[in-house]
């Protein structure tokens, strides 16, 4: 039983801490603010009570004192309770509030820091909090109070620093602030970025100055960085060739996370569901092949081997990814076809007729044990896991992705995204689908498909485009 006060970084799940994710997979209560993305409250286990307490501006909020008591109470059951806050947990977040109310209660805690918005923010936005020649300090100040009305901060002497000023909940108080920190000696003329949701796919950085920071349009939530660093634009994020785009994926893990990568934000709407089917792995001495068409089909069969030498016969792999599957298994696939369809397969192996396993879904194309069996070959079929179907709607993205035909199947309704499919038959099916399909790219080369999508939304300032050409 452990309350642990848990910063989850300014937004992008990439920069949560390593203990915030250990704390976070053993939870057995989260309790969290409006801050908390998504993909960090999926580290918990689904089975974890989540508990929301607000934290809205000028909305509904929890107040402090029943956070504390809830606090209390689920240690004292003897939980494991992460108590998951934006940024840093002791940074304008009352985490010392929470800590003592636990030490009071006698209730063992952590604290795990966060990457607070502070710093890290304006580091997405290009800016630096200090800089050789511009700034040797900064001052994180909060902006929450009125700052004519606040006793706390005494804003003249904070414009007497000199160094850089990071104002955090500032963006209602920010004509006041300009005003007194004007009046404390700052140039009118001082440099100011304001970067609203930081870290996020929505990133949005406004270049301004300090007497023209009360007109700046500038939304909350927002980091306000004032001072000569401001005017520095080391820009990146925003200029990753996805930033800005939502990019609808109808299945693929490793397709979604690269699209991360390349700045999209991924809405995920998984097509297909595998589900295990019980099989048993029949004696491999008798077979000359092992194949594998999909890197799901490598991951289950590999695993049901009690003994690696069992792996007799020679192996081969439809394409890349299910060569790289296999080899996470420290298998290398002795042919791997050079376009990843039956037909590519069936190019690749040796035609001497042969004995060949293919362990694959229960439902599959019939095109390559069908091929094989006509050059002689003898092929047994073993279903190693069932894949199931669920419908999928247009979700309002920029572009959607289809990695197969039965993802391109489960597709309901129309769209006016950038269709982008990987393979000719999967294209195909788009297509006889009534979908204009504008990105397609080689069987099975990702590469390709994030390659040709990427230039396809160049072209089109404002992305839902289908309507462009059509
Ligand atoms: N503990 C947090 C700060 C909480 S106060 C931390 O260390 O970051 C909330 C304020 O933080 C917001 O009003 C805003 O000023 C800032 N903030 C937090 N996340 C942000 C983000 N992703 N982008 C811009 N500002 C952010």
């Amino acid at each position: 039983m452990t309350v642990y006060l848990v910063g989850a970084g300014p937004g992008d799940p990439g920069l949560l801490t390593v203990r915030a994710a250990e704390v976070l997979a053993g939870a057995d209560v989260v309790v969290h603010d409006r801050l908390a993305g998504s993909a960090v409250l999926d580290l918990a286990p689904a089975t974890a009570e989540r508990i929301s307490v607000g934290k809205t501006p000028r909305g509904p909020s929890t107040p402090q004192e029943e956070i504390n008591a809830l606090l209390v109470a689920k240690g004292r059951a003897g939980l494991e309770v992460v108590r998951l806050k934006g940024g840093d947990p002791f940074v304008f977040a009352r985490g010392g509030e929470e800590a003592a109310a636990l030490a009071a209660g006698g209730v063992p805690f952590e604290i795990v820091p966060g990457i607070t918005s502070a710093i890290a923010v304006p580091a997405y936005a290009g800016v630096p909090v200090t800089h050789r020649g511009l700034s040797t300090s900064f001052t994180v100040v909060t902006g929450h109070e009125d700052p004519w009305a606040a006793t706390d901060t005494d804003w003249e002497a904070v414009a007497r620093v000199g160094g850089t000023i990071v104002v955090l909940m500032g963006v209602a108080t920010r004509a006041a602030i300009a005003e007194r920190l004007i009046g404390g000696g700052l140039d009118p003329s001082t440099p100011v970025a304001a970067v609203t949701w930081g870290t996020r796919p929505e990133q949005r950085a406004v270049r301004t100055t300090l007497d023209q920071l009360a007109v700046a349009p500038v939304d909350a939530p927002a980091v306000l960085v004032i001072g000569a660093v401001a005017a520095l634009d080391l820009a990146w994020f925003e200029r990753r060739p996805l930033f800005g785009r939502s990019i609808q994926v109808t299945g693929g893990r490793d397709v979604a996370d690269r699209l991360r990568l390349l700045g999209a934000a991924v809405i995920d709407t998984p097509a297909i569901e595998l589900v295990d089917v019980t099989f048993d792995v029949p004696d491999l001495s008798s077979y000359d092949w092992v194949l594998f068409t999909s890197a799901n089909a490598v991951n289950r069969f590999l695993p049901r081997l009690r003994d690696a030498r069992a792996l007799t016969p020679q192996v081969a792999a439809i394409g890349n990814a299910t060569a790289s599957a296999l080899a996470h298994w420290h298998v290398v696939a002795d042919c791997v076809a050079t376009t990843a369809t039956a037909e590519g397969l069936l190019d690749a192996l040796p035609s001497p007729p042969a004995r060949a396993l293919l362990p694959r879904a229960e439902v599959a194309r019939d095109a390559l044990p069908d091929g094989l069996r006509a050059r002689g070959w003898t092929v047994d079929v073993l279903p190693v896991y069932r894949t199931t179907s669920r419908p999928v709607v247009d979700a309002g993205a920029d572009a959607i992705t289809f990695l197969s035909s039965s993802a391109v199947e489960a597709f309901t309704g129309a769209t006016d995204a950038v269709v982008a499919c990987i393979g000719p038959v999967t294209a195909a099916t788009a297509r006889e689908r009534g979908l204009h399909v504008v990105v397609e790219s080689p069987a099975g080369d990702v590469d390709a498909l994030l390659e040709r999508l990427v230039d396809a939304l160049r072209h089109r300032p404002d992305g839902r485009g289908a309507s462009a050409d059509s």
